[in-house]
């Protein structure tokens, strides 16, 4: 896994500080060096990808922030059932959490501490109750953790992208795995494997080509085809093209046998640019 994204906009981020004590505005940094060595406080809004039991009371979140890329961190005493805390850091919840570390000392096993938390927006209650929008968005959590391997480096477009995927996903806008193709093209896309769906990966020449290729990149011409070249029909392409694009009109009334030609293609070219498998994604419901 490359770790430069499309653009080199995913580039470390600066030191995190604190700074809401003095009334900064979220994503701010500021400095503050005490007795033993530096004090980080820093805010910072966030989707929860993923949470783990860590001793009696306590739980690792994994976060896919705004400001800092992908962070974890142990929120205390949050399995306790009268924390309220702990219930706004489910998974696919959109909060809004302030973060602790003590320079390079272990403050829980070394990683920072989430210590207050309010609730942007509570996704997940409008995903879990269906079983297409449950594997559909489990399936997207996994996908943003995979595409973000390093910690505390800046994944802006991959961040809001999860966002609106889930949105879409909890309104019911669109069917589960139409949302769930249209995020994972989009999130290779912005990871700099953006496939095409009309002119010839290859050589360029003018769509619409016949082959498909994993391999080469997505459509390809009669002259660059490749062994193990596929030829999917149209319709399958111009879904993809459409999921791509953002054109819903198209991706909405494309026949079911369509949909799932599409979806096999997304999930070969997706398993071809990720060192393992996704988990979640045999679950989904095609
Ligand atoms: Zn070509």
């Amino acid at each position: 896994m490359p770790s430069a994204g499309a653009g080199g906009d995913r580039r470390k981020s600066g030191p995190v500080t604190y700074a809401m004590r003095c009334g900064a505005r979220r994503g701010e940094c500021g400095r503050e060096v005490g007795e033993n060595g530096r004090m980080s406080l820093f805010r910072d809004d966030g989707i929860v990808l993923r949470t783990q039991k860590l001793g009696e009371a306590d739980r690792i979140i994994t976060l896919l922030t705004r400001g800092h890329g992908r962070v974890r961190a142990v929120a205390r005493g949050v399995r306790r059932t009268k924390s309220k805390f702990g219930a706004r850091l489910e998974p696919f919840s959109h909060v809004d959490v302030q973060f602790f570390s003590r320079g390079s000392e272990l403050v829980g096993r070394g990683l920072p501490l989430c210590t207050q938390g309010e609730t942007i927006a509570p996704y997940g209650g409008g995903i879990v109750t269906d079983y297409g929008r449950y594997t559909a968005g489990t399936a997207m959590l996994e996908t943003a953790e995979r595409f973000t391997d390093h910690e505390g480096v800046l994944a802006v477009q991959q961040y809001l992208l999860l966002v609106g995927a889930l949105r879409t996903l909890a309104r019911g806008e669109h069917a589960p795995h139409l949302i769930l193709d249209a995020f994972l093209l989009r999130s290779l896309a912005v990871n700099g494997y953006a496939p095409s769906f009309t002119d010839c990966a290859r050589c360029g020449l003018d769509g619409p080509n016949r082959f498909f290729s994993v391999a080469a990149g997505g459509v390809v011409c009669g002259d660059c085809r490749v062994p193990g070249s596929v030829v999917p029909s149209a319709e399958a392409v111009g879904l993809l093209s459409a999921l791509l694009t953002g054109d819903w009109e198209t991706a909405d009334s494309c026949e079911a046998r369509h949909v799932r030609e599409g979806s096999g293609l997304v999930s070969a070219y997706l398993h071809w640019h990720l060192e393992r498998g996704l988990r979640s994604l045999r679950y989904v419901e095609k």
